[in-house]
C-alpha cells in the first residue's frame, strides 16, 4: 500500500503493514504470516482478536460508548474495584494512555507536595527510563534523545542513576523539596534494566523515612507481564502511586494512575480531569482483560512460559561470541548484544518474527501471555538462529 504523504513523519515505520491477527500471529496485506515478540509494545497481552475482549467491545458499543466523567460510569467503578483488588491499593484515576497516567501522579506528587508547604516539590528520576512524550513526562525520561529541541523542559524533576540507591540518600541530604520518587520496576524502553533484587524495597525504605511518595511506573511491567499482576509484588512492598496503560486494554487505549493511602484522596473536584478517560467501552475491554487473564491463570503462565524461552535462550545461545547477557523476569525479555543491532527488526521481519530492538544492542522480546509451548519453542528456534546468523555477518 501507497504510504500517505500526509502524516507527519513523527516514525521511521518498518518495512509491513498487519492487516489482521489472531493469537500470538499477525498476518500481512500480502498474506505472510508472523509470530508476534512485540504484541504492540506489550500492549497485546491476549494476543490478538481475542474474543472475550472483541465480545466485551462489541456489547459495549451497541450499549454505551460514551457519557461524561459529570455523571457516575458504571464500569469505570467497578474496573476501579478490580485494580485495587489486584494490587491492594486504595484508589483509582482512569485516563486513555500512559503518558498521561504518569501526568497524573506527577500533578499528584506535586499537589501533595504543596499540601505540606513545600513550594517546588521535586521528584526523583533516573538515567535511562521512559516514561512517555508529553512535556512533563518526556522530562521525567532519562533519555536526552527524548528531550533534544523540546527545551525549556519542565522544572521539579532530579535525577539518579537508575539501581543506585546511595545516589539517592545523596539527594534526600541536599534536597528539601523532594516528595516523591518515580520509578520503573524493571526498565523495558531503557533496555530491559533489571535492578538488584532489594532495590524496590530499599526504594521503599527510603520513602518512608523521608515521607516521600514512591510511584512505580508500571506502564510496561504490570497486568501479568513479569509472572505477577504487578512487577511490585515480587518485592513484597506495595507503591503509593502506580501508573499503568498498554496491557490494560489489550489494545483499547487506557491507562490508570492507582494511589494508595495517604496518595490516595490528594485529588480532588476540580484538580485533575479528562473527557475521554474511564469511558464505558475503555473500561469494558479492560474488566475483559482482567477476567481473561484471572480465569486463564495467565499471569502464571507468564513465568512459566517466561522461564521456559529464557532457559532455552541461554541454552541456545551460551557461549556464542557477542551476546552480553540475557536476561528478563517473566514474558519481559532481553537479549544484549555486544554492538548496535537495530537492523535485526527489519531481518526479523523477513524471518516472520515480529521484534524490537531498544537501546541500541537490546533484543526486547514481549510475546503476548497466552503463547503455547509450541510457539515458545519457535521463539527460541527461530531467534537464536536470526542471531547467530547476525553475529557472524555483521
Ligand atoms: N511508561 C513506560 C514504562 C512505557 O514503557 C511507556 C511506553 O512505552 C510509557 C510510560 C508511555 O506510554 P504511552 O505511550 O501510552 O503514553
Amino acid at each position: 500500500m501507497e504510504q500517505s504523504n500526509h502524516l507527519m513523519h513523527t516514525y521511521s515505520r518498518l518495512p509491513a503493514s498487519f492487516v489482521k491477527g489472531s493469537g500470538a500471529w499477525l498476518e500481512d496485506d500480502k498474506g505472510k504470516k508472523y509470530l508476534d515478540l512485540l504484541t504492540g509494545v506489550a500492549v497485546c497481552s491476549l494476543g490478538h482478536s481475542h474474543p472475550a475482549v472483541a465480545d466485551a467491545i462489541c456489547e459495549q458499543a451497541r450499549t454505551l460508548l460514551h457519557t461524561s466523567n459529570h455523571f457516575s460510569i458504571p464500569k469505570q467503578e467497578q474496573l476501579a474495584n478490580e485494580l485495587c483488588r489486584i494490587s491492594g491499593m486504595d484508589s483509582v484515576f482512569v485516563c486513555n494512555s500512559g503518558a498521561e497516567a504518569n501526568e497524573a501522579a506527577i500533578k499528584l506528587a506535586r499537589y501533595w507536595g504543596h499540601s505540606r508547604d513545600i513550594d517546588t516539590p521535586t521528584i526523583i528520576v533516573t538515567e535511562g527510563s521512559f516514561h512517555g512524550r508529553t512535556l512533563a513526562t518526556l522530562t521525567a525520561t532519562g533519555n536526552r534523545k527524548v528531550h533534544a529541541g523540546f527545551e525549556p523542559l519542565v522544572q521539579g524533576f532530579a535525577r539518579v542513576p537508575y539501581n543506585d540507591i546511595e545516589a539517592i540518600r545523596l539527594v534526600a541530604e541536599n534536597n528539601s523539596n523532594i516528595v516523591a520518587i518515580l520509578v520503573e520496576p524493571i526498565q523495558g524502553e531503557g533496555g530491559v534494566n533489571m535492578p538488584d533484587a532489594d532495590y524496590l524495597k530499599s526504594l521503599r525504605k527510603i520513602c518512608d523515612d523521608n515521607n516521600w511518595l514512591l510511584m512505580l511506573d508500571e506502564i510496561q511491567t504490570g497486568m501479568g507481564r513479569t509472572g505477577k499482576w504487578f512487577a511490585f509484588q515480587h518485592a513484597g512492598i506495595t507503591p503509593d502511586v502506580m501508573t499503568l496503560a498498554k496491557a490494560l486494554g489489550n489494545g483499547m487505549p487506557i491507562g490508570a494512575c492507582v494511589a494508595k493511602g495517604k496518595a490516595a484522596d490528594v485529588l480532588q473536584p476540580g484538580s485533575h480531569g479528562t473527557t475521554f478517560g474511564g469511558n464505558p467501552l475503555a473500561c469494558a475491554a479492560a474488566l475483559a482483560v482482567i477476567k481473561t487473564l484471572e480465569d486463564g491463570d495467565l499471569v502464571n503462565q507468564a513465568e512459566k512460559q517466561g522461564a521456559r524461552i529464557l532457559n532455552g535462550l541461554q541454552d541456545a545461545l551460551a557461549d556464542i561470541p557477542g551476546i552480553s547477557d540475557i536476561r528478563g523476569q517473566g514474558l519481559l525479555i532481553g537479549i544484549e548484544l555486544d554492538r548496535p543491532c537495530r537492523e535485526l527488526m527489519i531481518k526479523g521481519l523477513e524471518h516472520g518474527l515480529v521484534l524490537n530492538v531498544t537501546a541500541d544492542k537490546v533484543i526486547r522480546l514481549l510475546p503476548p501471555l497466552i503463547i503455547s509451548d509450541d510457539e515458545c519453542g519457535m521463539v527460541v528456534g527461530k531467534v537464536s538462529t536470526l542471531v547467530k546468523e547476525f553475529l557472524v555477518t555483521s
